[in-house]
């Protein structure tokens, strides 16, 4: 049997708001627990909540990036359940009428396709505290520092056909909070998390099959590993004649396997009502006008001036905007470069970016400045430098020496030009190979090579290798 895979993501992104979304305690990661929830977080007896106005521009801003309306009214809802991180017993939430409308994204495929994901609503509400089992023997800790910290909840369409395309969506979604600078997109620290949404279905069929939702995933990895296991999971039981139940699933990354948390039976009841403490949010035309005018360039718009300004591949395009700082750091080594952006590109996303994989560093991390970068890619398409010493001047950067120039100057690796000189080296390899001359005079001009290879080590690669090629081949004519 042939089975349609169908996804839908909900995507929680922390807003970076300095306080809360209802009151002025701080959200910086990492406090002492229990020290940054107040009574407004907390729920307590007679206290009010009031709207952080930052998180709702930020809402208005990824709705305005995303395609979506932004609605006029909007309200505030309590979504009732007790939970020990919840001991309020409510979280305020928006259920009927969300602050962003619909919308969609594009996403790009392996193929060099693209893809358009609806997004079904994006709505801003707070989130609980932690549970924390570890470190603790047998009890659970209760930290509620978090409590009250304002989400963006980021709700698609059921668009998606494999865990690759729900990835991709993911990322895309990932990139475009950043380039707001809405969220700061850290996934570890819980900063940016999605709920799964998996369904299989006859190929062809229209009706949608029964969905299991795999919870708070926070790597990107693990999301794409979850999906696939959970795919075979519910293709295992419809082939064999079952019925996949609706459930929520957790998965464990130490056993690559989900397991059920709570069926809909269980679910909760949440009895939804409007915040009684909180007035309708209002929004008007000049407000998100002016917030219109405040976006950044976004992703795509970047790659597609990417493509034109600098003649990109639309694959070198997509790598290099799908984050901001390695855009605007491509953009300075160009500059540095003299506006040799294709040389630039295979150092940016070639060397560069394998040092930095090796080393599981972000490009703000990188040891190399984006101008020193840019300076050693003038003096290679200068001719200063070859391919193989720019290596050799790489790995000094890397190591924190800075300066290419300086580089050169200290270890000696200053390119041989002098023809002179050089003349004098190819006689001597000629002088020393008899052997190798009278094959390569015989018809092995495969040879030339050989010859070329013994000047490149004997000048540490400091000669030019067009340039030697030219002269063994006058020599040995
Ligand atoms: P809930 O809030 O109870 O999880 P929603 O209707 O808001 O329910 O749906 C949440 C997510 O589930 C959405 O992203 C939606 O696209 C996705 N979804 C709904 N039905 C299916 C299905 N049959 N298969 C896969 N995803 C689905
Ligand atoms: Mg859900």
């Amino acid at each position: 049997m042939e089975w349609e895979v169908v996804i839908g993501l909900e995507i929680h992104a922390q807003l970076s708001t300095k306080s809360k979304i209802f009151s002025g305690a701080s959200t910086a990661f990492g406090a002492m627990p229990n020290t940054q929830a107040c009574a407004v977080d907390l729920g307590f007896p007679g206290v009010l909540p009031v709207l952080n106005s930052e998180a709702v521009t930020m809402a208005v801003k990824f709705g305005l990036s995303v395609d979506a309306p932004i609605s006029k009214r909007s309200v505030f809802a309590r979504k009732n359940y007790f939970y020990p991180d919840l001991p309020k017993g409510y979280q305020i939430s928006q259920f009927e009428l969300p602050v962003v409308g619909k919308g969609s994204i594009d996403i790009e495929l392996e193929d060099g396709e693209s893809k358009t994901i609806g997004i079904t609503r994006a709505h801003l509400e707070e989130d609980a505290g932690k549970s924390l089992h570890e470190d603790f023997q047998g009890k659970t800790g209760i930290d509620l520092n978090r409590a009250g910290t304002p989400l963006l909840e980021i709700v698609s369409e059921p668009d998606m056909r494999s865990a690759k395309e729900a990835i991709a969506y993911m990322k895309k979604i990932h990139s475009l909070v950043q380039y707001l600078e809405i969220c700061d997109g850290n996934m570890q620290e819980g900063s940016f998390r999605c709920d799964a949404n998996v369904s299989l279905r006859k190929k062809g069929a229209e009706k949608l099959g029964t969905r299991a939702e795999l919870k708070n995933i926070n790597s990107f990895r693990f999301v794409e590993r979850a999906i696939n296991v959970e795919i075979e999971r519910q293709a295992e039981i419809l082939e064999s004649g079952g019925k996949v139940v609706q459930e929520t699933r957790l998965y464990d990354d130490a056993l690559n396997k989900t397991f059920s948390m709570r069926s809909k039976e269980e679910a909760n009841d949440y009895r939804y009502f409007p915040d009684p403490d909180l007035l309708p949010l209002e929004i008007d035309d000049a407000f998100i006008e002016a917030q219109k005018k405040t976006l950044p360039e976004l992703p795509d718009q970047k790659k597609r001036r990417f493509i034109d300004q600098y003649a990109l591949s639309l694959y070198d395009a997509s790598i290099l905007t799908s984050n901001k700082d390695l855009a605007a750091y491509y953009e300075q080594v160009v500059d540095a470069s003299g506006k040799q952006s294709k040389l630039s590109v295979n150092w940016v996303n070639g060397e560069l970016a394998a040092s930095l994989n090796k080393e599981n560093m972000q490009i703000a991390q990188s040891p190399i400045k984006a101008t020193d970068l840019g300076v050693m890619v003038g003096l290679i398409s200068a001719g200063e430098i070859t391919g193989k010493i720019a290596k050799t001047v790489f790995e000094y950067m890397w190591n924190g020496e800075g300066d290419p120039l300086a580089i050169i100057d200290k270890h000696g690796l200053k390119p041989i030009t002098d023809s002179a000189e050089l003349e004098k080296l190819v006689d001597d390899i000629i002088a020393a190979n008899p052997k190798q001359v009278e094959q390569y005079q015989g018809g092995q001009q495969k040879l030339l090579g050989y010859f070329v290879g013994q000047a490149m080590k004997v000048t540490k690669g400091k000669a030019d290798p067009a340039q030697l090629n030219q002269l063994i081949k006058k020599k040995l004519k």
